[in-house]
This record gives C-alpha cells, structure tokens and sequence, in this order.
C-alpha cells in the first residue's frame, strides 16, 4: 500500500504525559505541536510514521497507529477512549 494510501492516529495517555515536549522537539516534520493551552496537536497529513516520537516518550505516553483511509476514525476513538485513551487527533 502506498504512503499517500496511510494515515496515521497517535494517541497520547494523558495520565502518563508529563508535557516534556521531547516529542515535539523530536518529531521531524512538524506533526506534533504545543498549542497556547499547552495541548498536544497531531497534524496526521504531516506523519511520516517513523516512530520517533513513541520511542524517545519517557513515559511511554504515545502510541502510533497506521491505518487504512477506510477505516472509521470516530469510531477508532471511541474504542481507545473506552480503553482511557485521549485522543489528540487535530484534522485539518
Ligand atoms: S515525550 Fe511523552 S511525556 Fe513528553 S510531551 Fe511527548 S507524550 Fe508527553
Ligand atoms: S511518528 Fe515520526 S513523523 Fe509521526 S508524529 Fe511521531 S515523530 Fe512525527
């Protein structure tokens, strides 16, 4: 499946991110941003799914998902947040 064809979902355990910002500083294209409330936005159109962010976490706070283009996102959110996931998703 081609890149284009992918999408990503990170999600971000809020009880285990210390807002360290280290993925933010890390992520090499910008998909992980701070806003002015100090929230963590994920600019999926921006991820190139290199992991980066889930390795270099302390806390093991993100988690990455790829998925396929078909695949319902509202839904995907309600699953993990019934597992206590927040999801950060930003879509723009
Ligand atoms: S690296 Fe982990 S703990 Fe630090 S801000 Fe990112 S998600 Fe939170
Ligand atoms: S997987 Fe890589 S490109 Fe995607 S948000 Fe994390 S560091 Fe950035």
């Amino acid at each position: 499946m081609e890149k284009e064809e992918l999408r990503s979902v990170l999600l971000a355990d809020p009880r285990l991110c210390t807002k360290c910002r280290l993925c933010e500083k890390l992520c090499p294209t910008y998909a992980i941003i701070f806003d002015n409330k100090g929230t963590l936005v994920f600019r999926t159109e921006r991820c190139i799914a290199c992991y980066g962010c889930v390795v270099i976490c302390p806390k093991k706070a993100l988690s990455l998902e790829v998925q396929a283009p078909e695949v319902d996102l509202d839904k995907l959110c309600q699953e993990k947040s019934s597992r206590s996931l927040i999801n950060f998703i930003h879509r723009e």
